[in-house]
């Protein structure tokens, strides 16, 4: 059985809603400046490029009180960039003429366009017919993202698109849910469906780390947990309170060969895993795709956030579209039409209706995220799924190697927050 919801995506580019339409113009190219192959000979865009350095995993609060850190290079270009396309109109409307507070608000969402949405196969082969991030206009992109030949960090306002090595580049979301909403899409020219690879998501920690915020957070939602474009991307955005979800509490279950620990989100609505630590960047960054590749290879939709600089992901599968398909979700939650992605589940609700807003309580979150999340046993399931995964690897790659009896058996509860039940603290927005 095909299963498939109606959904109403939001748009991320003002050239998704020229889908199907050809808009050719005289001269040049096909009119859009896009970066497909009619338009991308002769483009410029800035480069960025970061000290790929196998960085250590450096243990770090979330916020320092006591000494403010120099703005990141990268945080300042993505907001004067991300300024810019704000000075130039490109977005759909003022995100920043939007209330956000803890525990009571709402975003309006425009609804343009409604097709069926297929949500039960998390690997889907990607169509260039359909939406893609070659399609968006050149203006909407703000710069290339990769890393540096000789091992330091540059920038060069204008270097010139490789076509035959595919850039990563960083775009804005003409529908921001925050201020600085924007897209990585991993080696955009290689139209790769959304799908996790150790190399893109390694690419994520890196953006994660360069930025130097640790509000800045990168989200990841696979094909049936909510992405609404099959071409692989993360989103990030700037917002400077914790997520709850950072602040509850963990069980700690396993401590890889790598160093990195993996711990179990207690007292949350929705159970997953948390890796940080590791010896390097990449011990942390191999753990957490590996983990992923695992759940998309048994078709497993799944979130993903990175978290405090890159140290800290946070691995959600999920089963709301499934439930959804099936009729399974209770109709006054579908009728909310909130779709529960990465943002979401992390505590940022995206509200779309006024009274929900009105209406909007702890309790009612912490219901339709409990609906997001798969049972106890089955998450058992899954994580067992995951560990096997993981040490498989330990034979065909010695990079990830998972020492297995760690798990505590004294029940010992390693707590960073304590959350009650139905009382914690979500950020909804208005
Ligand atoms: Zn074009």
């Amino acid at each position: 059985m095909m299963l498939s919801i109606k959904k109403v995506p939001t748009l991320v580019s003002n050239h998704q809603k020229e889908e199907g339409e050809e808009s050719r113009l005289n001269g040049g190219g096909c009119g859009r400046n896009c970066l497909n192959k009619c338009c991308i000979q002769g483009a410029n865009l800035p480069l960025y490029t970061f000290n790929r350095m196998n960085k250590k995993v450096q243990e770090k609060g979330l916020v320092d009180d006591e000494k403010e850190p120099p703005v990141a290079f990268l945080e300042s270009l993505i907001l004067g960039e991300w300024e810019d396309r704000m000075q130039k109109g490109l977005f759909r409307y003022d995100v920043t003429a939007c209330e956000t507070k803890v525990s009571s608000l709402f975003l309006t969402f425009l609804v343009l366009f409604i097709h069926w949405f297929r949500v039960d196969k998390v690997l889907q082969p990607f169509d260039g017919n359909k939406f893609n991030f070659t399609k968006v206009g050149q203006e909407e992109v703000l710069f290339q993202f990769g890393a540096s030949e000789d091992d330091e960090t540059n920038f060069f306002p204008f270097a010139p698109i490789d076509v035959d090595d595919s850039p990563s580049v960083v775009a804005i979301n003409v529908s921001p849910i925050e201020y600085g909403h924007v897209l990585l899409i991993p080696r955009i020219l290689d139209c790769l469906p959304q799908r996790i690879d150790r190399e893109s998501f390694l690419l994520a920690l890196h953006m994660a780390a360069e930025a130097g915020n640790p509000y800045f957070r990168l989200g990841y939602n696979s094909l049936g947990a909510f992405a609404t474009i099959n071409h692989l991307h993360f989103q990030a955005y700037f917002l400077a309170v914790p997520f709850p979800i950072e602040k509850a509490p963990t069980r700690r279950i396993t401590t890889t060969d790598g160093g990195v620990k993996i711990s179990e989100l207690s007292n949350y609505p929705v159970r997953g895993l948390v890796f940080e630590g590791g010896n390097t960047l990449i011990d942390l960054s191999n753990a957490v795709s590996e983990s992923c590749i695992c759940l998309q290879d048994n078709n497993i939709p799944y979130n993903a956030l990175i978290s405090d600089y890159g140290k800290r992901i946070f691995l959600l599968p999920q089963c709301y579209a499934e439930k959804q398909a099936l009729g399974e979700v209770n109709p006054e939650l579908l009728d909310t039409q909130v779709n529960p992605a990465v943002w979401e589940i992390s505590g940022h609700m995206v509200l779309k209706r006024k009274h929900d807003y009105e209406e909007a309580t702890e309790e009612n979150a912490w219901r339709l995220l409990a609906e997001v999340s798969l049972s106890e046993g089955r998450f058992q399931e899954v994580m067992a799924m995951i560990f096997e995964a993981i040490a498989c690897n330990v034979d065909a790659n010695e990079s990830i190697a998972l020492s297995i009896g760690e798990k505590a058996a004294d029940g010992n509860q390693e707590t960073n927050a304590t959350m009650i039940p139905g009382k914690q603290e979500c950020l909804v927005q208005y």
